[in-house]
């Protein structure tokens, strides 16, 4: 009898933990004092210690509260059991600092002298994503103070060639900021429950880029490229909704709300964790080409133009290269963009389009400039690179004709300077290489220069 009620007390143990019955939770691991966990638990407790420890906020008391509600009281989380574990929201406690700090934000002509060190040019457009930046920034960081004056959301809004440095800009702005830079294509993205990318996916991406650390995420950059590829159409007939329905899509996340995001994952699904985000302290900046916008422009400006005393200018605009900077909403109104989503995005410039001066600039001035990275690796071999100013007007020229804007100059001097990077480490002697204008147009070769020599070789 006593035997049978042994057996039916083992039947009936309970998880300390969770407390589902063994008979659910499949064999008990028996701990000392008498106390035994499940499996899961068990694995739990393991992964949570693991996390802590790496992340130096190991807390016992923490730990068994978030495992077992009710333990302690306190700050315990429900236990989620089937599902893999949220990211935590790390502790303010446990930052060194604040994530932002109002005094420590750059002034606009502080951000502007760093944004030059890496960009050439474009100088109307470092000016206005300085001034909104800090001023987003300056917003986020008195968020809480009651006065009741609330300051707008500085979203941006980029029109520039393709290759014109819309990506690269946000790219080193978030590099001096530091803070996290997602970049999404516009055209990925898809309504939800479409194949494709939820809208969430952009602040998954984020939220990885922030090593899963939803405060310094909340404060980062989103570049959401492609964004004309969501206008609607123009001149047809059916309705064409899935770009305007994105642009809808992403209304909430510009102007800010909280948001369920999936971790690690680009759609929702029962299997993903999700995190809660607040989207008001993201700057979105969102950059497209916008092709034939120009026209829409001339359009109207021709329209204005003839009306009255400048009735006789109308086709002052057909040659202007600065057509793209008088763009106005109204244009982009007309271009497809839906006006609640013009809205969220009050900061509009543009980059204007590279020409062969501003090529050749980009080749040889700024910090991290390729001329520079290929002196650099040569320089590793005790070699010396120089290009000859005609040389690298050749390689602008080449770049102009692919019509990729900056893209294409990596790829150009890649092709020639392969066989410079193979050749040169053969020889032990040569000291100093020139790039001529004849090596890149293929009716020469590069100036060879050998060590302690110097005259050029067969002179
Ligand atoms: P976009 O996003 O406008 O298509 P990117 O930002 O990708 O163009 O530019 C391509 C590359 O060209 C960048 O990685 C960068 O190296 C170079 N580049 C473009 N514009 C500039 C510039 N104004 N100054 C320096 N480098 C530039």
């Amino acid at each position: 009898m006593s035997e049978e009620k042994d057996n039916n007390r083992d039947q009936n143990r309970f998880c300390f933990l969770c407390h589902r019955s063994e008979r659910v939770t499949g064999k008990l691991i028996d701990l000392p004092n008498n106390i035994c966990v499940c499996p899961d638990c068990m694995q739990k407790s393991f992964d949570t210690v693991n996390r802590q420890m790496s992340s130096g906020a190991f807390n016992l008391q923490g730990l068994l509260g978030q495992l077992s509600p009710g333990l302690f009281s306190g700050d315990g989380a429900a236990p989620v059991f089937g599902r893999a574990p949220e990211p935590e929201k790390k502790k303010k406690e446990s930052a060194p600092k604040p994530v932002l700090d109002r005094r420590n934000i750059l002034a606009p002509h502080q951000i502007k002298a760093r944004l030059d060190e890496y960009v050439v040019g474009q100088e109307h457009a470092k000016k206005v994503m300085s001034v909104a930046v800090y001023n987003h920034y300056k917003r986020v960081s008195c968020r809480q103070e009651p006065d009741g004056v609330e300051i707008e959301k500085s979203n941006m809004l980029m029109i520039g060639p393709t290759g014109s440095g819309k990506t690269y800009l946000v790219q080193t702005l978030s590099r001096l900021l530091q803070v996290p830079l997602a970049i999404a294509d516009a055209t990925s993205l898809t309504e939800a429950g479409y194949i494709g990318d939820d809208i969430e996916s952009v602040l998954s991406k984020l939220l990885a880029a922030a090593d899963n650390d939803v405060e310094q995420a909340e404060h980062g950059i989103v570049f959401i490229d492609e964004i004309d590829k969501l206008a609607k159409k123009r001149n047809v007939n059916q309705r064409d909704v899935s770009g305007e329905a994105v642009q809808q899509g992403l209304l909430k996340l510009l102007e800010g709300s909280e948001v369920e995001v999936p971790v690690g994952a680009t759609s929702k699904n029962a299997m993903v964790p999700m995190v809660k985000m607040n989207t008001s302290g993201i700057l979105f900046i969102c950059g497209g080409a916008f092709p034939d916008l120009d026209i829409i422009i001339k359009e109207r400006l021709n329209k204005q133009a003839s009306i009255g005393f400048y009735a006789d200018l109308k086709d002052k605009y057909d040659n202007d290269p600065d057509l793209l900077e008088k763009a106005e909403v109204e244009d982009l109104r007309k271009y497809g963009m839906i006006p609640e989503f013009l809205g969220r995005l009050p900061i509009l410039f543009s980059l204007s389009g590279l020409d062969e001066d501003m090529l050749v600039r980009i080749l040889k001035e700024p910090r991290n400039a390729i001329i520079r990275q290929y002196q650099k690796l040569l320089a590793m071999d005790e070699v010396g690179l120089q290009f000859e100013d005609e040389a690298l007007r050749v390689i602008a020229q080449k770049a102009l004709e692919k019509e990729t804007g900056a893209r294409g100059l990596r790829a150009i001097l890649e092709e020639y300077m392969l066989d410079i990077m193979f050749e040169i480490p053969k020889d032990d002697n040569i000291g100093e290489v020139i790039i001529t204008k004849e090596y890149l147009e293929g009716t020469g070769a590069p100036k060879i220069l050998m060590r302690g020599i110097k005259t050029l070789p067969g002179e």
